[in-house]
């Protein structure tokens, strides 16, 4: 059986366009320091961007999924729970009521950890094959329900369906990793000083994990952590974000599916007015020995004081503001392709989207010309489900505000609109190019998350010197001993080399000083989960 949840784009607030076709849109296009031709490209660009969107506003979209997988309730002890009250899901596109989400809050919450606890009892002694072969299926379901947990995901999101097809895949990818390293968790055993000792390393799971998550992927942010708990003998309690809790309950249906255990994974999907309460009880319950977040370094703060005072493990993914170096040395056609895969990822909402550009004197105009072309013909805006989409809408008003804000600041101080520039109205936002940027501006200090590239000039390398520490950041470079130079000092967690993409399952994913702590994926992800305990066995006779 299948159900609908029809989404009328009748209601979008673009309301604007069907009434005056492909022209202005409402909110100012033309920005200070806009130069009459700036206006004429933003038209151009705009007639280019809005077909899909026009097209989009005569239809009327459906979140045509398998029952089963629309679940709205919160997943506890392996039952479903309703709580006192709900929450709606709306699409971020259309600003219509996909579901309504049960608002679990502290008691719910206290119930699911004290399940996982009772479920660790369990799980931890279960046979490492065992724990394998469970999270292998879970894996295999994912990728049979491939497209309609990719429908999910882009009608809570708003991502583009081909673009939440590749989440699903890549979220899959943590299970089938995990399920592989579950098995390949060693202890050691370490020469002693004396005859009559042998010392032995255990790795023990550490217990019961909180695991809390942003919207921007809302299935992969949940497995990096959840397959990776699972695989070291954890259980879980996962919160997701209240925009995207559809895609969790998903993760959680599939889970049970597979025949993992009720109490090992727990999910308490609640209204962001409840996100305090529950992550108390997440942060501060002693049944909790492991919080892993992923978030802004704002909430990141307070969860980790919260965890503070009862000393618990801890891994948190944080904000970034990746640089995006190109040199004189590199391949400017390469760079125009890396930067257009790490920015318009997601509409730019991505912690380790390309957020500042930094292009070096002579290879500059050029850079600037061809990203704008490639801009122009590679990016259309509209719904999420609609074919040939790249540019879905951003999460919320409250999103599109930052970047509007961002832009208005960056042109008061001197910066050129070369595309876009505009908020279109609900959450839609134009892929905007800035050129003559400089880093007094906001968009340089702080995090966009938007389809927003302001690019700076650089001659002086003095400017590399002030990146900060983020999660990530991205070089352009043909000259070898400068790659090495380059790589080596970025104060980063990852770094992309002539490559705009690099999320892998099998690379270590994390930021540094307040971008991050810890590391997710890899042969290092499990190791978030596990402690070492050290067993001396004395008195062996010779
Ligand atoms: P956020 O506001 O920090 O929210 C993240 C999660 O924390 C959500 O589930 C949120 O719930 C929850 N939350 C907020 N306040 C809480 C509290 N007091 N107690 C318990 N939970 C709380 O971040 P966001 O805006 O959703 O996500 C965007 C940010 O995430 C960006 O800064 C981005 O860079 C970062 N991010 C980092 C990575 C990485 O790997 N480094 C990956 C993706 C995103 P509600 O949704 O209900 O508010």
């Amino acid at each position: 059986m299948r159900r609908q949840v029809p989404v009328h784009l009748q209601d979008l607030q673009l309301r604007f366009y069907r009434t005056n076709g492909p022209v202005l849109p409402s909110q100012p296009l033309l920005l200070p320091g806009m130069s009459a031709a700036g206006v004429l490209r933003s038209r151009r660009v705009l007639q280019q961007l809005l077909p899909g969107l026009l097209a989009s506003m005569s239809r009327r979209y459906s979140l045509d999924v398998a029952a089963p997988l629309l679940r709205t309730q919160g997943y506890v002890d392996g039952s479903w729970i309703s709580a006192a009250s709900v929450f709606p899901v709306l699409d971020p596109a259309t600003g219509q009521e996909l579901a309504r989400v049960s608002d679990c809050g502290p008691a719910e919450a206290k119930q699911a950890v004290e399940a996982a606890h009772r479920a660790f009892q369990t799980w931890k002694g279960t046979a490492a094959k065992e724990r394998s072969v469970l999270l292998r299926r879970w894996f295999d379901l994912m990728m049979l329900h491939q497209e309609d947990l990719a429908k999910i995901i882009t009608f809570e999101c708003g991502k583009p369906l081909q673009e939440a097809r590749g989440e699903v895949a890549y979220s899959a990818s943590f299970l089938d990793w995990f399920s592989e390293e579950a098995r390949r968790i060693y202890g050691d055993i370490v020469p002693s000083s004396f005859k009559d000792r042998k010392l032995l390393l255990l790795k023990q799971p550490v217990g019961v994990a909180s695991i809390i998550t942003p919207w921007n992927f809302p299935s992969a942010m949940i497995s990096r952590k959840v397959g990776a708990a699972l695989a070291a003998g954890c259980t879980v309690v996962v919160k997701p974000a209240e925009d995207t809790p559809l895609s969790a309950l998903a993760l959680a249906e599939l889970a049970e599916q597979a025949g993992i255990p009720p109490g090992v994974v727990n999910v308490v999907p609640c209204s962001r007015d409840r996100a305090p309460s529950v992550g108390q009880v997440l942060c501060s319950d002693p049944m909790v020995a492991k919080v892993s977040f992923t978030g802004s370094t704002a909430t990141g703060k307070v969860l980790l004081k919260m965890a503070a005072d009862s000393v618990k493990r801890v891994s948190m993914e944080l904000g970034g503001n990746a640089p995006f170096i190109v040199f004189d040395s590199a391949d400017v056609d390469l760079a125009v392709g890396g930067a257009m895969v790490s920015k318009f990822r997601n509409s730019g909402q991505t912690c380790v989207c390309s957020n500042r550009f930094l292009v070096q004197s002579r290879v500059y105009d050029r850079f600037l010309d061809k990203l704008g072309r490639a801009m122009d013909s590679q990016l259309h805006l509209g719904h999420g489900s609609e074919p040939g989409t790249t540019q879905g809408p951003l999460i919320n008003s409250r999103a599109a505000e930052k970047v509007v804000h961002q832009i208005s600041d960056a042109v008061s101080h001197g910066a050129r609109v070369l595309r876009g520039g505009a908020r279109l109205n609900g959450s839609f936002m134009e892929p905007t190019l800035l050129a003559d940027v400089t880093t007094d501006m906001l968009c340089t200090q702080e995090e966009t998350f938007g389809p927003l590239v302001p690019v700076l000039r650089w001659s002086s390398q003095k400017v590399l010197t002030r990146l900060g520490s983020v999660p990530a950041g991205y070089f352009y470079s043909q000259d070898v001993s400068q790659i090495w130079r380059v790589a080596e000092a970025l104060e980063v967690g990852m770094v992309g080399v002539n490559e705009g993409l690099m999320s892998a399952p099998e690379a270590p994913f994390g930021g540094v000083k307040q971008s991050g702590l810890g590391r997710e994926g890899s042969k290092y992800g499990v190791d978030e989960y596990l402690e070492v305990k050290y067993v001396c066995f004395g008195g062996l006779k010779p």
